[in-house]
């Protein structure tokens, strides 16, 4: 029997390896429309107070809290984005519009549906009481000058982005976003839309792994499909190396003889794991190598390169994907929290466990009484992509024998956080 020369590695050790070999890439000024799902390398203060002036924040009439409850002489209007050149002296309002400036003299702003306006008189209506500061927000109310607003390792979203331009910035220091180089390799892929010959597939595995790429916060880079002979790889690798922060293969990491992928890496590089103990993916493969230049040549100015040889059959590759590069893709983009989130779920059923490795299960989850309830997607064959399409988590049985019963508790990661977000 052939034997593997590579040690088999737990889950979180493979995973203690491939973070401490994973740095975030630099940080770049980059627009805010670039910058969506982007991680913000630095701390950003606010440089001046917001509102920047006293601001009403109602439509309204401005006017002298002290004046009491009587008519006031209309004198003109102050709209949003415009200083009239207006003062408010006793017994005089000003027509005013939502975040225009309080002219000087005023002190209050009454709303319109609370005044009435008549033969150039402003009648505020009786009941209210009227002091100083109704209806103004003061300068600085929002954001003060010099607070910190946002920190560096927030990851942007819409209201963050929203922020940084109300401060002003037309641009934020964020972590790049890694370019992530994806091939398969196989003389039995095909392209989606031919015509299949005998004995041939289609490649499911690059659609999968770009998609799970961008999902990831990547830059999925489409390094086609490479040929099971040794030039065709050294070719693509050399590409990948010099076009990519990060490399993700499927297919020729098992054990038959055309599976030349890890030899190829340990040549050119170093292999850091080329086993994992779980259920799909044991023949996973993480590889460092040094990065390339266009020409092919060795580039030392470069950081050396993560390289994920994935198992190719489609769920593998998948949930591999999912356990090690995401991680990888999230460290390289600058985020904390890098690893699928995690909840614990109830047994919808029985689930048989494996006695040798543990077995990340694909899983349908409902919400039950505050609870998550998983269920079988159904045979977990590495080859069904069925059993991960539609699963909503992986459950995490450990090695074992016989079954988790139904009822029993197990952590469940998540595939989609949406979840945790009803
Ligand atoms: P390998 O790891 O290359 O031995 O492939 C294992 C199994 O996965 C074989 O049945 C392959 O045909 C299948 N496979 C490999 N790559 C792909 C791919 N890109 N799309 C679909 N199936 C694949
Ligand atoms: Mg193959």
């Amino acid at each position: 029997m052939r034997e593997s020369p590579y040690p088999m590695v737990s889950v979180d050790d493979a995973l203690a390896i491939l973070l401490s070999q994973v740095a975030p890439l630099p940080a770049v000024s980059t627009p805010l429309r670039d910058a969506l799902g982007l991680v913000l390398a630095v701390d950003v203060r606010a440089a001046a107070d917001q509102p920047p002036f006293p601001a009403s924040i109602v439509d309204g009439f401005t006017l002298r809290a002290a004046d009491g409850d009587g008519p006031r002489r209309l004198i003109g209007e102050q709209l949003a984005g415009y200083v009239a050149e207006i003062a408010v002296e006793p017994g005089t309002a000003v027509r005013i519009t939502t975040g225009a400036p309080i002219p000087p003299g005023a002190d209050a702003v009454v709303m319109v549906e609370r005044a009435d306006e008549l033969d150039g008189l402003v009648i505020p209506h009786p009941g209210q009481e009227l002091r100083p500061g109704l209806g103004i927000r003061p300068m600085g109310a929002d954001v003060l000058a010099g607070q910190p607003v946002l920190a560096a390792g927030q990851a942007l979203g819409p209201a963050e982005l929203g922020m940084a331009a109300s401060l002003g910035l037309s641009c934020v220091p964020a972590h790049r976003r890694p370019v992530v180089g994806v091939f398969s390799t196989g003389d039995e892929l095909m392209l989606p839309g031919q015509p299949l010959g005998p004995g041939q597939i289609y490649d499911s595995n690059r659609p999968i792994l770009l998609a799970a790429v961008a999902q990831a916060g990547g830059q999925p880079l489409d390094l086609g499909i490479v040929r099971d002979r040794p030039g065709e790889l050294e070719q693509a690798l050399a590409a990948g190396l010099a076009a990519a922060d990060l490399l993700v293969t499927s297919g020729g990491v098992s054990m038959g003889e055309l599976d030349l992928l890890k030899p190829l890496l340990a040549g050119w590089g170093q292999v850091h794991f080329g086993r994992v103990r779980m259920k799909p993916g044991k023949p996973l493969t993480f590889a460092t190598l040094p990065a390339r230049q266009a020409d092919g040549a060795i580039d030392p100015g470069q950081p050396g390169r993560p390289v994920f040889a994935l198992p190719g059959n489609p769920v593998s590759a998948l949930v591999t994907f999912q356990l090690f590069v995401r991680p990888a893709i999230r460290r390289m983009a600058g985020h904390a929290a890098v690893g699928l989130p995690q909840v614990m779920a109830t047994l919808g059923q029985p689930f048989p466990l494996d006695p040798e490795r543990p077995e990340f299960h694909r899983v349908t989850l409902r919400r039950a009484e505050g609870r998550f309830v998983a269920r079988s997607t159904g045979s977990q064959a590495s080859s069904r992509l069925l059993s991960a399409s539609g699963a909503a988590g992986l459950l995490v049985l450990e090695q074992g024998e016989g079954v988790a019963p139904a009822g029993a508790e197990r952590p469940a990661l998540l595939l989609d956080d949406a979840w945790l977000r009803e």
